[in-house]
Protein backbone atom coordinates (compact mmCIF):
# COMPACT_ATOMS: atom_id res chain seq x y z
CA UNK A 1 0.00 0.00 0.00
CA UNK A 2 1.00 3.40 -0.70
CA UNK A 3 2.20 5.92 2.56
CA UNK A 4 -0.67 7.83 2.94
CA UNK A 5 0.82 9.46 5.87
CA UNK A 6 4.74 11.35 4.93
CA UNK A 7 5.82 13.02 7.64
CA UNK A 8 9.38 14.32 5.95
CA UNK A 9 10.76 15.99 9.25
CA UNK A 10 9.86 15.30 12.95
CA UNK A 11 8.43 18.94 13.38
CA UNK A 12 5.40 16.76 13.95
CA UNK A 13 6.46 14.75 16.01
CA UNK A 14 8.09 16.80 19.06
CA UNK A 15 8.70 15.29 22.63
CA UNK A 16 6.22 15.41 25.04
CA UNK A 17 7.95 16.43 28.54
CA UNK A 18 11.45 17.50 29.14
CA UNK A 19 12.81 14.26 28.54
CA UNK A 20 11.43 13.37 25.61
CA UNK A 21 9.49 10.22 26.67
CA UNK A 22 5.70 9.52 25.89
CA UNK A 23 4.91 7.84 29.09
CA UNK A 24 2.36 5.55 29.25
CA UNK A 25 -0.22 6.35 32.84
CA UNK A 26 0.09 2.96 33.39
CA UNK A 27 3.08 3.40 36.27
CA UNK A 28 4.49 -0.11 35.59
CA UNK A 29 5.77 0.81 31.75
CA UNK A 30 8.31 3.05 32.36
CA UNK A 31 12.25 3.29 31.55
CA UNK A 32 15.08 4.44 33.99
CA UNK A 33 16.91 7.38 32.79
CA UNK A 34 19.92 8.20 34.84
CA UNK A 35 21.19 12.48 33.59
CA UNK A 36 24.54 12.28 33.09
CA UNK A 37 25.13 16.08 32.19
CA UNK A 38 22.65 18.82 32.70
CA UNK A 39 24.07 22.27 32.11
CA UNK A 40 22.63 26.03 30.50
CA UNK A 41 25.40 26.88 27.44
CA UNK A 42 25.24 29.52 24.25
CA UNK A 43 22.69 29.08 21.79
CA UNK A 44 24.16 28.30 18.31
CA UNK A 45 21.22 30.19 16.69
CA UNK A 46 20.84 33.60 18.84
CA UNK A 47 23.84 33.64 20.98
CA UNK A 48 22.28 34.03 24.53
CA UNK A 49 23.37 31.57 27.53
CA UNK A 50 19.67 29.95 27.37
CA UNK A 51 20.56 26.68 25.97
CA UNK A 52 19.20 23.91 28.36
CA UNK A 53 21.61 20.74 27.23
CA UNK A 54 20.80 17.32 28.74
CA UNK A 55 22.08 14.04 28.12
CA UNK A 56 20.42 10.93 29.82
CA UNK A 57 21.68 7.27 29.58
CA UNK A 58 18.79 4.39 29.59
CA UNK A 59 19.82 1.55 30.80
CA UNK A 60 18.26 -1.81 29.85
CA UNK A 61 19.57 -5.48 30.61
CA UNK A 62 17.92 -6.79 27.30
CA UNK A 63 18.13 -3.99 24.67
CA UNK A 64 21.49 -1.77 25.92
CA UNK A 65 22.37 1.39 26.48
CA UNK A 66 21.45 4.27 24.81
CA UNK A 67 21.99 8.33 24.98
CA UNK A 68 19.55 10.61 24.81
CA UNK A 69 20.99 14.61 23.49
CA UNK A 70 18.31 17.20 24.35
CA UNK A 71 19.21 20.88 23.11
CA UNK A 72 16.62 23.53 24.05
CA UNK A 73 17.13 27.22 24.15
CA UNK A 74 14.56 29.06 26.64
CA UNK A 75 15.10 32.21 24.49
CA UNK A 76 14.67 31.61 20.71
CA UNK A 77 13.06 27.95 21.08
CA UNK A 78 15.53 26.44 19.12
CA UNK A 79 15.78 22.64 20.05
CA UNK A 80 17.73 19.51 18.77
CA UNK A 81 17.62 15.92 20.03
CA UNK A 82 18.81 12.84 18.83
CA UNK A 83 20.03 9.05 20.48
CA UNK A 84 23.09 7.05 20.20
CA UNK A 85 22.20 3.50 20.79
CA UNK A 86 25.79 2.00 22.47
CA UNK A 87 25.46 -1.08 21.25
CA UNK A 88 24.87 -0.75 17.71
CA UNK A 89 26.00 -3.53 15.44
CA UNK A 90 26.23 -0.78 12.53
CA UNK A 91 23.54 0.28 9.78
CA UNK A 92 19.99 -1.75 10.91
CA UNK A 93 16.84 -2.67 9.54
CA UNK A 94 14.64 -3.40 12.30
CA UNK A 95 11.10 -5.00 12.09
CA UNK A 96 8.14 -5.64 14.75
CA UNK A 97 5.02 -7.04 13.82
CA UNK A 98 2.64 -5.49 16.36
CA UNK A 99 0.15 -8.03 17.26
CA UNK A 100 -2.10 -7.22 19.69
CA UNK A 101 -2.80 -4.36 22.87
CA UNK A 102 0.68 -5.86 24.33
CA UNK A 103 2.35 -4.52 21.87
CA UNK A 104 0.92 -1.65 21.59
CA UNK A 105 1.31 -1.01 25.43
CA UNK A 106 4.98 -1.76 26.00
CA UNK A 107 7.11 -1.86 22.79
CA UNK A 108 9.35 0.80 22.91
CA UNK A 109 10.37 2.96 19.51
CA UNK A 110 14.03 4.66 19.89
CA UNK A 111 14.26 6.55 16.57
CA UNK A 112 18.08 8.61 15.67
CA UNK A 113 17.39 11.61 13.70
CA UNK A 114 18.51 9.75 10.64
CA UNK A 115 16.06 6.85 10.84
CA UNK A 116 13.22 6.35 8.59
CA UNK A 117 10.39 4.65 10.14
CA UNK A 118 7.50 3.02 8.20
CA UNK A 119 4.48 0.89 8.18
CA UNK A 120 3.02 -1.06 4.73
CA UNK A 121 0.10 -1.89 6.25
CA UNK A 122 -1.24 0.77 8.07
CA UNK A 123 0.38 3.42 5.04
CA UNK A 124 2.42 5.87 6.80
CA UNK A 125 6.38 7.05 6.83
CA UNK A 126 8.10 9.00 8.79
CA UNK A 127 11.65 10.10 6.84
CA UNK A 128 14.96 11.91 8.14
CA UNK A 129 15.82 15.09 7.28
CA UNK A 130 18.32 18.16 8.28
CA UNK A 131 15.21 19.22 10.84
CA UNK A 132 14.75 15.56 11.97
CA UNK A 133 14.31 15.18 15.69
CA UNK A 134 15.08 12.05 18.04
CA UNK A 135 11.92 10.27 19.38
CA UNK A 136 11.59 7.91 22.23
CA UNK A 137 7.93 6.81 22.39
CA UNK A 138 5.60 3.78 23.00
CA UNK A 139 3.79 2.50 20.26
CA UNK A 140 0.68 4.30 21.28
CA UNK A 141 2.44 7.33 21.40
CA UNK A 142 3.40 6.94 17.94
CA UNK A 143 -0.29 5.77 16.47
CA UNK A 144 -1.79 8.56 18.86
CA UNK A 145 0.58 11.10 16.58
CA UNK A 146 -0.20 9.99 13.66
CA UNK A 147 -3.74 10.16 14.65
CA UNK A 148 -3.22 14.05 14.84
CA UNK A 149 -1.45 14.21 12.30
CA UNK A 150 -4.42 12.87 10.18
CA UNK A 151 -6.84 15.13 11.42
CA UNK A 152 -4.77 18.14 10.58
CA UNK A 153 -4.33 16.90 7.11
CA UNK A 154 -7.91 16.32 7.51
CA UNK A 155 -8.52 20.03 7.93
CA UNK A 156 -6.00 20.73 5.26
CA UNK A 157 -7.74 18.78 2.95
CA UNK A 158 -11.37 19.98 3.40
CA UNK A 159 -13.42 19.42 -0.20
CA UNK A 160 -10.97 17.20 -1.61
CA UNK A 161 -13.10 14.06 -1.01
CA UNK A 162 -11.00 11.57 -2.33
CA UNK A 163 -8.12 12.45 0.32
CA UNK A 164 -10.60 12.76 3.12
CA UNK A 165 -12.20 9.36 2.69
CA UNK A 166 -8.33 7.92 2.40
CA UNK A 167 -8.02 9.73 5.00
CA UNK A 168 -10.59 8.83 7.54
CA UNK A 169 -9.97 4.42 6.25
CA UNK A 170 -6.35 5.09 8.05
CA UNK A 171 -7.41 6.75 11.10
CA UNK A 172 -10.40 3.45 11.35
CA UNK A 173 -6.82 1.35 10.92
CA UNK A 174 -4.69 3.07 13.77
CA UNK A 175 -7.57 2.90 16.06
CA UNK A 176 -8.44 -0.43 15.40
CA UNK A 177 -4.69 -0.72 15.76
CA UNK A 178 -4.64 1.17 18.97
CA UNK A 179 -7.00 -1.52 20.65
CA UNK A 180 -4.75 -4.63 19.13
CA UNK A 181 -7.35 -5.47 16.50
CA UNK A 182 -5.23 -4.60 13.27
CA UNK A 183 -1.76 -6.18 13.14
CA UNK A 184 1.17 -4.28 11.54
CA UNK A 185 4.47 -4.24 11.36
CA UNK A 186 6.83 -1.35 12.62
CA UNK A 187 9.74 -1.12 10.25
CA UNK A 188 12.74 1.33 11.50
CA UNK A 189 15.93 1.75 8.65
CA UNK A 190 18.74 3.21 10.38
CA UNK A 191 22.35 4.29 8.31
CA UNK A 192 23.79 5.40 11.42
CA UNK A 193 22.51 1.95 13.56
CA UNK A 194 21.92 4.08 16.31
CA UNK A 195 17.66 3.56 16.59
CA UNK A 196 16.35 0.26 18.65
CA UNK A 197 13.63 -0.93 19.49
CA UNK A 198 12.63 -3.03 22.74
CA UNK A 199 9.81 -5.09 22.50
CA UNK A 200 7.22 -6.32 25.29
CA UNK A 201 9.26 -8.64 27.69
CA UNK A 202 9.11 -11.63 26.59
CA UNK A 203 9.13 -11.26 23.02
CA UNK A 204 12.55 -10.69 22.33
CA UNK A 205 12.30 -13.05 19.74
CA UNK A 206 9.92 -11.61 17.43
CA UNK A 207 12.00 -8.97 17.01
CA UNK A 208 14.25 -9.16 13.66
CA UNK A 209 17.36 -7.05 13.02
CA UNK A 210 19.45 -7.38 10.33
CA UNK A 211 22.05 -5.41 8.29
CA UNK A 212 20.69 -2.38 6.40
CA UNK A 213 21.55 -2.36 2.72
CA UNK A 214 22.55 1.00 1.59
CA UNK A 215 22.06 1.83 -1.68
ZN1 LIG B 1 18.58 30.52 21.23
Amino acid sequence: MEALIRVSHMQDFKFRGIYGLVMSDEGSVGLNGRVLYTGIERCPVCGRDTLHVMEILYNDPVFGDLILYSNQCDNCGYRRTDIQYLNSRGPSRITYEVRDEEDVYRTYIFRSKNAKVFSPELGFEINPGPEAEAMITTMEGLLLRLLDVADSMEVLNEGDDAVVSKLREFKNRVRDALKGRFKFTVIIEDPTGNSTLKPPQGRENNLHIEPLNQG
